[in-house]
């Protein structure tokens, strides 16, 4: 059988050598026949060079991407998996946060069977707040979504030719990959593995990179928000009328004054506000139409290099 590693860089020069050194070492000695596939996300930084570098040392064994601009992790794992030719994938992190040490885990677990072979993070070690704040989201979320989310559980898996091909095969612009694991099925086995420090260069994360990533997650997979968004509105129309019976009916007993002015802005303030969030939410699904009508490719390519037999074999 032949592995491929599907490795997503965006300004890693400072790891990306390492990276190779270490799954390298472990790869020969599983013995497996295997291929490197890099995506350069548009890197700002040397990692082009030291990608083009890697692939004159290993010629055989190496492919890149590199992307005309950053297009982000999502495009850069899709470009990876229509790329990878193994029978079996492994999509891992540059920054050797997904130890390379589980291959062979995850190869044995491939051979009893199993299509996605999930490494699950356990999140000791992680800031408490991080933890807690992840905890309700993925509680959240599960009640919310189609798809089931698991906390933990990120891009570092092994999938079967099987499993690539039907991700591949789903032409959706906005690609939320954890939803579409999960969304493809098959049979999926889970381990846990204690996380790993970045090795060198710093976190692409930023709060408001994972409060949208939140969002997109809640939205990507159904529109049960909007079914959400109705039943708000009902319970709130339902208060309001109920509430305006009780002020007739007092007028009516007690005759008319007119207190009420702070009730009065609080509930306009309120219900305005409520508009708003609702509004937003039908801007976000009507978004994604859009992008998804526009049928852009997800990513560009300004650089491939593939391993040199398969332009033999495309040749023939
Ligand atoms: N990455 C990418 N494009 C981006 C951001 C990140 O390809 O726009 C890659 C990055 O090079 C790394 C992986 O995605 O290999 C995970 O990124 P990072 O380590 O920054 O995320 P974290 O591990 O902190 O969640
Ligand atoms: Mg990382």
């Amino acid at each position: 059988m032949k592995l491929s590693l599907v490795v997503p860089c965006y300004n890693e020069e400072d790891v990306i050598s390492r990276f190779d050194a270490r799954v390298r070492s472990v790869l020969d000695r599983l013995a497996v026949d295997y291929e490197l596939c890099y995506v350069d996300d548009g890197s700002a930084d040397g990692t082009l060079p030291r990608l083009r570098d890697l692939a004159q040392r290993h010629p055989a064994t190496t492919r890149y991407l590199s992307f005309s601009r950053n297009f982000g992790k999502e495009p850069a794992i899709l470009a990876g998996l229509r790329e990878a030719t193994g029978d079996a994938v492994i999509i891992m992190d540059a920054d050797l946060q997904h130890p390379p040490e589980l291959i062979e885990k995850m190869l044995d677990l491939y051979h009893l069977g199993h299509d996605q072979v999930v490494a699950r993070r356990s999140r000791d070690g992680d800031p408490r707040l991080r933890t807690a704040l992840s905890r309700l989201y993925y509680r959240a979320v599960n009640t919310w979504v189609d798809v089931e989310l698991a906390d933990g559980v990120g891009d570092f898996r092994l999938l079967s030719r099987t499993a690539v091909d039907a991700l591949v095969s789903l032409p959706e612009y906005n690609r939320f990959s954890k939803g579409l694991f999960s969304w493809i099925g098959f049979d999926t086995v889970t381990f846990d593995y204690r996380n790993a420090a970045r090795e060198a260069g710093q976190t692409k994360w930023r709060l408001r990179t994972l409060v949208n990533y939140g969002i997109d997650g809640m939205i990507s997979f159904n529109c049960r928000p909007l079914r959400a968004a109705i039943y708000t509105g009902l319970s709130l129309a339902s208060l309001a009328t109920l509430y305006t019976l009780w002020v007739i009916g007092s007028a009516a007993v007690g005759g008319i004054t007119a207190p009420g002015y702070v009730t009065l802005v609080a509930i306009i303030a309120g219900l305005g506000g409520l508009q708003m969030v609702m509004l937003g939410l039908i801007g976000e699904y009507i978004g994604r139409i859009y992008y998804e009508a526009k049928r852009r490719p997800h990513f560009l390519v300004k650089e491939a290099v593939r391993p040199v037999r398969d332009a033999v074999r495309t040749a023939k």
